[in-house]
């Protein structure tokens, strides 16, 4: 191994959820390090950046909206803070969201998920096919009804990762561009990694945010490993005509034939329709199939669509854990944290992470809201000790 460079934190992954953790630690006052070969890169090259705390709402997933909403509130804040640091627009749009049904089955859905969303005290409005119509003309004739949801809006996930690269090189964060190949542990602690060139890398807490590779670092212990697996999500990238007016004003999203489907439109003109849904490992071909079934489902919403020029393809991968909703905090190995297994609400849950592992950083505590959300829940021994006697 060659020579040993220090800081305080050490950030594993420099996607979007390792980046606000590490500009939050550098804020700090950390002497703050992120080792990535390509920071900015990840899933966010590929996301949509739809901040749908309401219209993704699932039955079972009531912490996790918790969650949800809480880095929902924090995002005004967190963008003007953002662009004011670093000049960068973010494509930050309140623009809202309209769910629409397209047939009797898609609409006892939609209203089983406006039953859940009253009962868990959101903010949604049923509307008719005509009222949907009137309000996204674009909209096709077949549409039976909708909800709708000002309160779930978007960002540019790309842009919001450039930001928050130029928002770590502002708060004096060192880049290693480099694969961290294995972790170091040092009298059962933590203690930096090993990068691929055989650098050194130390470190008084290493924080492992690798999205989907995050249970692939070699040196971690088994039992500390998270349970994170890489989903696969196409995406197609239209643009929209800037000529009469709007050709979409908000987000668009239904289920197509048990396929979510979704159109978000941004002020730049770009069209984003996504998103497949796949269990193939860390496969990232863009396939004939996956093009196909997101065109097919969004000319079905949206038919006018297919006037548009296609601009891109791509497929990224989504870093899913069993219960769909992130680990974060410190594990079962000291000086280790994990910051990971955002799977679909990454973008959303940027803010609130980076203002958690701060404080967890700082404090070697959770804040409340996050504390359900402890990589603890998968470990065996403290589901065994937490069994009721
Ligand atoms: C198609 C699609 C659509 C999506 N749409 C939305 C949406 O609308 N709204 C929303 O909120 N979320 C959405 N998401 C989810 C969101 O993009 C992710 O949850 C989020 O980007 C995950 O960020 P991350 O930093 O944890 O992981 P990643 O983006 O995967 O970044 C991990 C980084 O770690 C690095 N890394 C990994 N291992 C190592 C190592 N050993 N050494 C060095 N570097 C390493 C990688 O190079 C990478 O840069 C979507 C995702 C996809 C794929």
């Amino acid at each position: 191994m060659s020579r040993t460079r220090t800081s305080d934190v050490l950030v594993i992954g420099g996607g979007i959820i390792g980046l606000v953790t590490a500009w939050r630690a550098a804020q700090r006052g950390f002497a703050t390090a992120v080792v990535d070969p390509e920071p900015g890169g990840g899933a966010a090259q590929v996301a949509a950046g739809m901040l749908a705390a309401v219209t993704e709402l699932h039955y079972g997933e009531q912490t996790l909206l918790g969650l949800n909403l809480a880095s929902a509130r924090r995002y005004p804040d967190f963008a003007a803070e953002l662009t004011e640091l670093t000049g960068h627009d973010l494509g930050y749009r309140r623009c809202g969201t309209l769910a629409v049904a397209l047939d009797a089955d898609d609409r006892a859905h939609l209203r089983e998920l406006h039953a859940l969303q009253q009962q868990s005290g959101l903010e949604s409005q049923w509307l008719s096919g005509r009222e949907c119509r009137r309000l996204e003309p674009m909209l096709a004739p077949g549409v039976r009804g909708g909800l709708r949801v000002d309160g779930d809006h978007q960002i540019d996930p790309r842009r919001l990762a450039g930001a928050l690269v130029a928002a770590c090189e502002r708060e004096g964060v060192v880049f290693h561009r480099a694969w961290a190949e294995r972790l170091t542990v040092v009298a059962d602690r933590a203690a930096g990694v090993v990068t691929a060139d055989g650098t050194g890398l130390g470190a008084g807490q290493v924080v492992l945010a690798g999205g989907s590779l995050s249970g692939r670092l070699a040196g971690v212990p088994e039992d500390v490993l998270p349970p994170v697996r890489p989903v696969k999500g196409q995406v197609v990238r239209l643009t929209m005509p800037r000529r009469h007016g709007p050709f979409l004003s908000r987000t668009v999203r239904a289920v197509v034939r048990g396929s979510h489907v979704y159109l978000v439109p941004r002020e730049s003109g770009e069209l984003v329709i996504g998103a497949t849904s796949e269990e193939l490992g860390w496969d990232t071909t863009v396939t004939a199939g996956g093009v196909y079934e997101l065109l097919r489902d969004a000319h079905e919403l949206v038919p006018g669509i297919t006037e548009l020029p296609l601009t891109e393809t791509r497929a990224g991968l989504r870093p899913g854990s069993p219960d769909n909703a992130p680990l974060l905090g410190p594990t079962g190995l000291e000086g280790l944290l994990l910051a990971t297994g955002h799977y679909r609400n990454g973008v959303l849950l940027t803010p609130v992470t980076g203002d958690s592992m701060a404080h967890v950083l700082a404090t070697g505590e959770l804040p409340e809201e996050a504390r359900p959300f402890t990589p603890k829940r998968f470990s065996t021994a403290t589901a065994l000790t937490e069994q009721p006697a």
